[in-house]
């Protein structure tokens, strides 16, 4: 099983599909992923930063990380640092919410 927070490898071109591609230049379609890259390491940033709101129990920035994170590229992180946020929150309606996204990133 890969670790949650484990360092992102590759990535897909969004402009022909080619998977599993590391470098900044689609081999195939020649498409420059360099902002694609840049998107999903602040995504991962951000949810790494959730993480740690939400073992020293601050929730509020832990939910603000955790959402933003999402909102840049969904994640299972993200999703499951906003669940716990909203848990520990009471928030459950919103717990309910992101329960649900965890589940459809873990599929
Ligand atoms: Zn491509």
């Amino acid at each position: 099983m890969i670790p949650l927070d484990a360092p992102l490898k590759s990535i897909n071109c969004d402009v022909c599909g080619k998977k599993n591609i590391t470098e900044e230049i689609c081999p195939r379609c020649k498409n420059d992923l360099t902002i694609l890259w840049n998107i999903v390491r602040c995504s991962k940033h951000l949810s790494s930063l959730a993480r740690q709101a939400l073992v020293k129990m601050d929730t509020g920035a832990a939910l603000d990380y955790a959402s933003r994170s999402w909102g840049l590229k969904r994640n299972e992180l993200a999703a499951r640092c906003a669940f716990l946020s909203s848990c520990v929150s009471g928030d459950f309606r919103s717990a309910t919410t992101w329960f649900r996204r965890c589940k459809e990133i873990s599929l």
